[in-house]
């Protein structure tokens, strides 16, 4: 090491503790040994832990918790357990020490304050879009300790101070935060002098040219406001060193922030700003004597200037739900210029500078951590608040920032950002495809709902799975993120595409049987016989048995080859008409004018299956029985129960089956039975449930009853049976 740079270090070193001794003279309120102690042992514990680290600025980084500790305790007036926490409040994010160090060397509520700092800046860096969601969160620790929220606007302060060093992009993402969430955040806390200067930093930044254009033309115009206000209170200060009163006079300029806004918002011209300031007249009062004090003052400013009396605002009386208090006046100057007075004591301009973090000084002689506790309780409930405008900004930030999302947690309390809208089950596809998939429910807050449940900001979710459970068509109904959307829709192509396979072999042995060779071309024609748009949904329709093979049958083949009717007999009404009924007709029953997918169960006197009319009846002991609009009991029923009566009707889910009846007739055969049930379990590849049958003079009767998907299926199903050699009729029956 260079004698240079030993030297630089040394002086580096001189320079921390003189930083470090700033700190302490700022402490006003740290008293006691005990307390000195404790802000010497984490001054000692940051500058350890952060020994080998630097800022971009190539400065020993514990300048950075030194300042923020003493931006915490000067300029917001908190106590010895801010100033600690501000101290340490880089070392768990950043080194090597953890919250359980804090806890044993400082204490729980250290401890806890830290973790609440760790948390807010751990997630706060990641990406852009998440700042909203970070602040939300910085919100919702609130509760705990306000603290955290003060310290954190400090160290924003800071960081926004020097933020000279960083790469421009950085610095635009800083000063947009700052200004979105942390300016309005100290506004609403009291801390005007920090708020204005976030705002005036954050422009710097933001709009450089603008900013160093307005403070040139500020400076500039500076020595003609002096002169203003020095001519200006010139009588008022003669007349308050008359009365002996102690006083201090300071004229305000607007911040470059509200000029700058005045002359964007409201397209009024530099000229006509800079000289709008206020002049604050700030008072020494007895506490007993505040509100007269500055009475007598108002009434000394109106003695030489001329008052406009629908300006008078009277924040003593009744101070604003920040804790601000000040009495303000306009009065016409001689120059024919209105000025705006304001007139406090000094316990009130400290409010107004540092919010109520100032109050604990004028409150008990003897101020202590509870004291300085109920204070600090004070601006959480301001902040809590829901019935004076207290909560205000917040509804504002929920309008500009959080209206088109919410902000939900897993049950381990992990936070995760849905578009407004989402359902359990769009939030399952957020936590893994998996577990999207294998949705059942949910639980909100401990309590089970259904998949299209739609959650709030704040919810709590566990999703619930079965091994059993498949991604349905009608989820797509109830998801919101493109998320969700995309993998259900894969997961259904992918369960056609298993199905289809299954169709294309049928296809193939169907088509080999008929001396059709499998090709393209034919596939093609087939599509197109069959009018679907490719061959996949040809093959799913062929495995679901959803299209009439035995058109096969009358197909023209020449030398494997199929040959297509012509256009115009394409048209044929029989081709068209079993089309028609292969495609569109649903099978899920919904019910009720809201089309829910409630329970219900199928009624046994008419056997409805998907593709029925039908209609709900709500039953007294047994839920809703759907019956067919044609069932023998539904005329009774609907003329003496109309008001039990609830609509429905089916669409399509093609996995379901429905067991329907089925009567036929046919001259006594041997073989007719062994056809029949050959037919309907091989061919047709259809479950039967139970098969009956009679033979009377040689003519045979039977009933069977089948599994079918809906009465499109049925109805084709019915024309394959009468196909079957000796039989001579086959009928849709109600009962068994
Ligand atoms: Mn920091």
């Amino acid at each position: 090491m260079s004698v240079e740079t030993e030297i630089d270090l040394e002086q580096e070193k001189q320079d921390i503790l003189s930083k470090y001794r700033g700190l302490l003279r700022a402490s006003k309120r740290t008293k006691t040994k005990e307390e000195r102690k404790r802000i010497r042992k984490a001054f000692d514990v940051a500058l350890e832990a952060h020994k080998d680290m630097r800022r971009k600025s190539g400065e020993p980084y514990i300048y950075h918790p030194i300042a923020v500790a003493r931006i915490v305790a000067e300029e917001i007036g908190l106590g010895t357990t801010s100033i600690i926490c501000a101290l340490l409040h880089d070392t768990v994010e950043d080194t090597d020490i953890t919250l359980e160090d804090v806890e044993v060397l400082f204490g729980p509520k250290e401890s806890k304050i830290i973790d609440g700092l760790t948390k807010i800046s751990g997630v706060f860096d990641q990406s852009t879009s998440l700042q909203a969601e970070n602040f939300r969160k910085m919100l919702l620790t609130l509760s705990d300790d306000v603290r955290v929220i003060l310290i954190k606007l400090a160290d924003r302060l800071h960081n926004m101070r020097t933020l000279g060093s960083m790469r421009h992009d950085k610095q635009l993402k800083i000063a947009s935060e700052t200004l979105y969430l942390y300016a309005p955040l100290a506004h609403r806390l009291g801390l005007y002098a920090i708020k204005s200067e976030l705002e005036d930093l954050s422009l710097k930044y933001k709009e450089t040219e603008e900013y160093e254009d307005i403070s040139q033309r500020l400076k500039k115009t500076q020595a003609v406001r002096t002169r203003f206000i020095n001519q200006f209170t010139l009588p008022i200060r003669r007349a308050l060193d008359a009365q002996n009163i102690s006083y201090e006079v300071k004229g305000r300029t607007k911040s470059i922030f509200s000029i700058w806004n005045k002359i964007h918002n409201k397209k009024i011209p530099f000229e006509e700003i800079y000289d709008l300031f206020a002049i604050r007249i700030i008072i020494n009062s007895n506490p007993d004597e505040e509100k007269a004090d500055c009475w007598k003052v108002y009434s000394m400013v109106t003695d030489y200037y001329q008052p406009n009396p629908d300006r008078l605002r009277d924040w003593i009386s009744t101070p604003k739900a920040n804790g601000y208090e000040s009495l303000h006046t306009t009065v016409m100057s001689p120059s024919g210029k209105w000025v705006e007075v304001q007139i406090r004591t000094q316990r009130m301009d400290e409010i107004a500078e540092k919010g109520y973090a100032a109050h604990w000084k004028y409150k008990e002689k003897n101020e202590n951590e509870t004291n300085l506790d109920s204070w600090l309780t004070k601006i959480r409930e301001s902040l809590e608040n829901k019935e004076d405008n207290a909560l205000d900004f917040i509804d504002d930030f929920k309008l500009n920032l959080f209206s088109d999302e919410i902000f939900v947690f897993t049950p381990k309390g992990e936070l995760r950002t849905l578009p407004k809208g989402s359902t359990a089950l769009d939030f399952a596809f957020e936590i893994h495809t998996q577990v999207g998939s294998s949705c059942i429910g949910a639980k909100v807050n401990k309590k089970l709902v259904p998949l299209s449940h739609t959650l709030k900001s704040g919810d709590q979710i566990e999703v619930l799975t079965s091994k059993k459970q498949k991604p349905k068509e009608d989820w797509l109904k109830f998801v919101t993120t493109a998320r969700a959307k995309s993998r259900i829709k894969n997961a259904l192509k992918e369960e056609r595409k298993r199905i289809a396979l299954d169709g294309k072999e049928i296809l193939m042995r169907k088509l080999s049987h008929l001396k059709i060779d499998f090709i393209n071309v034919n596939i093609a024609a087939l599509e197109q016989l069959y009018n679907f748009d490719n061959s996949q949904e040809l093959f799913f329709r062929v495995a679901m048995d959803r299209i009439d093979l035995k058109l096969l049958k009358k197909l023209n083949v020449e030398g494997g080859r199929i040959v297509l009717p012509k256009p115009k007999r394409a048209k044929n009404k029989g081709i068209d008409e079993l089309v028609a009924k292969t495609k569109g007709s649903g099978n899920k029953l919904v019910i009720g004018e809201d089309q829910q997918e409630l329970d219900y169960t199928l009624a046994t006197c008419c056997k409805p299956i998907p593709g029925d009319n039908v209609f709900g009846f709500v039953t007294v002991s047994d839920g809703i029985k759907i019956h067919r609009n044609n069932c023998p009991n539904a005329t009774q029923l609907m003329s003496n129960y109309a008001y039990r009566i609830v609509k429905a009707q089916w669409q399509s889910d093609e996995l379901l089956e429905f067991m329907a009846g089925v009567r036929f007739t046919g001259i006594d055969d041997v073989g007719l039975v062994y056809n029949i049930t050959n037919t309907i379990s091989q061919e047709l590849s259809v479950n039967m449930k139970s098969i009956g049958f009679e033979s009377h003079d040689g003519i045979f009767s039977g009933e069977v009853m089948l599994f079918v998907h809906d009465t499109d299926h049925l109805s084709s199903l019915i024309e394959k049976l009468k196909d079957v050699p000796g039989v001579l009729t086959v009928e849709r029956i109600n009962a068994t």
